[in-house]
């Protein structure tokens, strides 16, 4: 069947004032994406900060305007649609953030913060069906109607995270971006959100998009892994192929920095010198050579295309 998502060569370019007596330069936030994620799988995107990722998942639901390059939704180029169009489309496309306590309304409980995409979309429903909704969800999250009277305040990180999760799903969409949704929370709490998400992911038939900076919990949830290095895709492919044979230097590095929980299974760890640049000074060539271990001397000034190297397995470096 065809694929729920297509990106094709998407771009966010900021125009940026250097000096007084300067040219403006351009902020490259995302730099030629594509990707396809076929209905009903997990895609993670990882990368540092400054890579893009968050950017990227943003700018698939339109919360930030692409500048460039198209998102096929179901088959139609949403880039083009108008924000009422845009508006309708919202109830199949959602998003739950890190942190959903910036995200919920301090001064609204819980259950009305769950009727509110209900009655924008849903006008049809009476008072009781719509308690009977807020309600049906707040348990599919593992939560009681009790909760639905509750404020945000009053509830712990797993919980508000949960009515995050609830939030988004409410409407029963078809593909959720997941932005760090368990980054901000303990560790224990942590699994306990993954399997929820997994769960519901299988029960209402999801296609998710797992933005992640940890790559411990991208391994656990994902069926494919991209990663992003200052706007770009480096390295692309299934999760357990790319964990076992990374083939980007950079992907390499990252990998080798997940702690291992066996310490007699030796593993050097690759460090990488300096931080990653600012997307408004791109390196010239592959933007990743002012830190690359093995950069020659090519790799300055020839940017290299992303290329299938293995099966479904794709990697942007010219060591391939
Ligand atoms: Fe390193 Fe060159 Fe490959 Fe870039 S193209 S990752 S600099 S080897």
């Amino acid at each position: 069947s065809a694929p729920i998502l297509e990106v094709k060569n998407l771009q966010k370019h900021y125009p940026y004032k250097k000096g007084l007596f300067q040219k403006p330069g351009l902020t490259k936030a995302l730099d030629g994406v594509s990707l396809t994620i076929e209905r009903g799988e997990t895609v993670a995107i990882v990368g540092e900060s400054g890579s893009g990722k968050t950017t990227l998942g943003k700018t698939l639901l339109r919360l930030i305007e692409p500048t460039g390059g198209e998102v096929h939704f179901k088959g139609r180029d949403i880039t083009e649609l108008s924000a009422e169009q845009m508006r309708k489309l919202k109830a199949d496309m959602q998003i739950v953030f890190q942190d959903p306590y910036g995200s919920l309304d301090p001064k609204w409980t819980i259950g009305r913060t769950l009727e509110e995409p209900l009655r924008t979309h849903r006008s049809h429903l009476s008072g009781a069906a719509l308690k009977q909704e807020v309600n049906a969800m707040l348990e599919r999250v593992g939560l009681q109607p009790h909760h639905g009277e509750r404020y945000p305040h009053e509830l712990s990180g797993g919980q508000r995270q949960r009515i995050g999760i609830a939030r988004a799903l409410i409407l029963q969409p078809e593909l959720v971006v997941l932005d760090e949704p368990v980054s901000a929370l303990d560790v224990s709490i942590q699994s306990q959100i993954l399997n929820l998400m997994q769960d519901l992911q299988t029960e209402m038939g999801l296609t998710y998009l797992f933005i992640s900076h940890d790559l411990s919990v991208v391994r656990f949830i994902s069926n494919r892994v991209a990663v992003m290095y200052l706007g770009k895709v480096v390295e692309i492919g299934e999760t357990k192929e790319v964990f076992n044979n990374p083939l980007h230097p950079y992907t390499e590095a990252l990998i080798s920095a997940i702690p291992v929980p066996n310490p007699n299974l030796k593993r050097e760890r690759i460090v990488l010198a300096g931080d990653i640049p600012s997307p408004r000074n791109q390196p010239s060539g592959c933007a990743f050579h002012t830190r690359c271990p093995k950069a020659m001397a090519q790799c300055k000034t020839l940017q290299p295309d992303l290329k299938e190297i293995g099966s479904k397995h794709y990697a942007a470096c010219h060591l391939f």
